[in-house]
């Protein structure tokens, strides 16, 4: 299996890789302006009120772009961008699939990857 990096755990995402710990996909939504944003930041990048707030986020999305990187790595591995139901888009891979059979558009539901010592991270599987 790929061994996947642990991300980098900061102030501002910390409660967001506790609770991928426990399964839990959160994202980030402002109580001022009523928007979501990913990857969680302290101050909202619309409207940069402070009043940004966690919540559960369905977990499902579409691939909005995606390319298959096979050069130059141990395994190949599909990058792609999810745009989940509420809107935003992750930075994100494509796991346990056939990678050729990715497509834009593809409906896909979360999974947690365990990284090399740090939290899982989360990416996606065809739903
Ligand atoms: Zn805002």
């Amino acid at each position: 299996m790929r061994k996947i990096p642990a991300p980098s755990v900061n102030p501002e995402n910390k409660v967001f890789f506790d609770a991928a710990s426990q399964g839990k996909l959160l994202i980030k939504k402002c109580a001022a302006c009523g928007e979501f944003h990913h990857y969680p930041r302290a101050i909202c990048p619309f409207c940069f009120s402070d009043k940004t707030e966690w919540r559960d986020a369905k977990g499902t999305g579409t691939v909005y772009t995606c390319s298959v990187l096979r050069r130059g790595v141990p395994e190949p591995y599909c990058i792609a961008y999810v745009t989940l139901e509420e809107g935003v888009s992750m930075l994100t891979n494509i796991v346990d699939c056939d990678l050729d059979k990715v497509s834009i558009g593809m409906k896909v539901k979360v999974v947690f990857k365990p990284t090399d010592g740090g939290p899982p991270v989360p990416m996606f599987t065809p739903a």
